[in-house]
């Protein structure tokens, strides 16, 4: 009788955690995400030492080296048990995850993260102004603790692999683009995996007080992408760089999709035009928020 009284009362707490997750934006998010974004999809080599381990939308990168791999996003914590799958199919062991990254401080990308630390004892290396939201535990946040702060500039190095970690902020204050060279075939490709350029919907991008200068940041972000050489077109969702075209593509043999320098130009330049509109409406109707 008291273990139902406590598993009624665990129900009731749980019930009323995700009641209250549904008024904080990892349900926003949710309702915003399409069909592929917990959707399994088949693990695969991009390039060289990189490979996708993620849903058939929410990227997870695996880097491997001689002294254990590199792992970027955690995505829900609903899909760390497939991101896990994915790399064991790959043939590559969960437990040698020795450092964990993030494109942004969104449970999307993050909210298994603290699930993963503790399952592998990787250390978890985040940009300075998500560290916040990476150890808080409201609802869909990973409540991790975060062993390195990385600054913008900081490069994280493991078994020759070295990744470049570029503040790009705006669409998180923390939001960062990951570079690293890959070495394919002879060839070394630059490899840039996009943060996030987009104005989510809800956000307020004039005279928002919890962040003031976003605007700023975006444009920052932008001059920030358009710097950086890419042949690897590469991003927190699949769908920045049309990841299951690509893949479908790379299957019947030819060159790499996934070297598209031109793709990753013209998403940018798309993604600029995007936010200087949303910024100029937004000036123009003071108070209004991104649909
Ligand atoms: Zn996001």
């Amino acid at each position: 009788m008291r273990v139902k009284q406590t598993m009624i009362r665990r129900s009731f707490i749980i019930l009323a955690i995700g009641g209250l997750a549904l008024t904080f934006s990892p349900s926003r998010l949710r309702a915003q995400g399409s069909e592929d974004w917990n959707r399994p999809f088949p693990a695969f080599k991009i390039a060289g030492n990189l490979y996708w381990v993620g849903t058939a939308d929410l990227a997870s990168y695996l880097i491997v080296t001689p002294q254990g791999n590199i792992l970027i996003n955690s995505d829900f914590a609903q899909d760390v048990p497939l991101i896990r799958k994915s790399i064991e199919q790959l043939g590559f062991k969960y437990a040698d995850t020795k450092i964990l990254l993030i494109s942004h401080a969104h449970s999307d990308h993050d909210e298994g993260i603290g699930i993963m630390q503790k399952d592998t004892h990787a250390r978890l290396m985040v940009m300075d102004a998500d560290v916040p939201e990476e150890e808080s535990r409201a609802p869909g946040r990973p409540g991790a603790h975060v062993d390195r702060v990385l600054h913008d500039g900081d490069t994280v190095e493991l078994g020759g692999a070295k990744l470049t970690a570029h503040l790009t902020p705006g669409h998180t204050k923390g939001c960062t683009t990951w570079t690293m060279q890959v070495q394919d075939g002879g060839r070394t490709l630059n490899a840039v995996i996009v943060g996030s350029p987009n104005v989510n919907a809800g956000y307020r991008l004039v005279g928002d007080p919890s962040y003031p200068n976003q605007a700023q940041d975006y444009v920052k972000t932008f001059a920030v992408l358009k710097s950086l050489p890419c042949d690897l077109f590469l991003g927190a969702h699949g769908a920045y760089f049309g990841m299951l075209a690509k893949h479908a593509k790379m299957t019947t043999g030819g060159a790499n999709p996934f070297i598209d320098s031109d793709g990753y130009k013209a998403y940018i330049a798309e993604r600029q035009a995007t936010f200087e509109k949303e910024w100029k409406r937004q000036q123009e109707h003071p108070g209004s928020v991104a649909q």
